[in-house]
C-alpha cells in the first residue's frame, strides 16, 4: 500500500537516553503529524518484534490522568520492551479521545462526570465520532524500519485488523493489563462491552474487590 515507506525529509533519528535504558528515537511525520517511533535493540529484519501503537493521550500520557489507563499502559509497554531487550513503541499524536482531539475530549469528560455518560456515549451526543484513529503512520514507520512481523501489545483486536490490512504481520498480540482502579473503572468497562476490548481484569474488579466505602 505505501511502496514509498517514509521519503527522507520526513524522518530523522538519533540516539535517546532514558530513565529506563537507551532508544533510537526516530521522529517522523505523516498524515500532517509528527510521530516518534523509540526503537530499542536490534529489530530490523527481525520476525516476532514486540511492539506497542500508542495513541497520544496527553490527560493520561503526561498527567497521569486515572480516568483512562493510557499513562499505565505507555510505561508498562516501554518496561516490557527493555525488559525483553528488544522492540518498539510507536507514539502516535492526532489520536487524542480516539482522533477526536483535546479540546473535544475534555468536553466529553464533561459529560461524563455531569450526566454519567460512557465514553462512547459522551462522544456521539456531541456529535463526534467514537473513533477515527487512522494507523496508517504506524504500518509506514514499521515499512520503514524493516520490521519483519511483530507481536502487537494491545487488548484491541480491532488494531491486529488495522495492521494486517495494511501489509504487517501479527503474529501475536501481547495482552497489556492494567489494574482498574475507582476512577477508570467504567471507561474499562465500557470498552470491554461495546468497543469489544480483551480486558479480562475488569471481571476481576467487579466482583473480586469490594467497592471502596464513602470515608
Ligand atoms: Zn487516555
Amino acid at each position: 500500500m505505501y511502496e514509498e515507506a517514509i521519503s527522507h525529509e520526513d524522518v530523522a533519528e538519533s540516539d535517546l537516553v532514558t530513565r529506563r535504558g537507551t532508544f533510537r528515537a526516530v521522529a517522523f511525520r505523516a498524515d500532517g503529524h509528527e510521530h516518534m517511533a523509540l526503537v530499542h535493540g536490534k529489530t530490523s529484519m527481525r520476525d516476532n518484534v514486540l511492539i506497542r501503537v500508542h495513541s497520544e493521550c496527553m490527560t493520561g500520557d503526561i498527567f497521569g490522568a486515572m480516568r483512562c489507563e493510557c499513562g499505565e499502559q505507555l510505561d508498562a509497554a516501554l518496561n516490557r520492551i527493555v525488559a525483553e531487550g528488544s522492540g518498539i513503541l510507536i507514539y502516535l499524536r492526532g489520536h487524542e479521545g480516539r482522533g477526536i482531539g483535546l479540546v473535544e475530549k475534555v468536553r466529553t469528560h464533561v459529560l461524563q462526570d455531569e450526566q454519567g455518560l460512557d465514553t462512547l456515549d459522551s462522544a456521539t451526543s456531541l456529535g463526534l465520532p467514537v473513533d477515527v484513529r487512522d494507523y496508517g503512520p504506524a504500518v509506514r514507520i514499521l515499512k520503514h524500519l524493516r520490521v519483519n512481523s511483530v507481536r502487537l501489545m494491545s487488548n484491541n483486536p480491532d488494531k491486529i485488523e488495522a495492521l494486517e490490512s495494511n501489509g504487517i504481520t501479527v503474529a501475536a498480540r501481547e495482552p497489556l493489563l492494567m489494574r482498574p482502579n475507582d476512577h477508570n473503572i467504567g471507561y474499562l468497562t465500557a470498552k470491554r462491552d461495546r468497543l469489544g476490548h480483551d480486558l479480562p481484569q475488569v471481571d476481576a474488579f467487579t466482583t473480586d474487590l469490594p467497592r471502596a466505602v464513602d470515608r
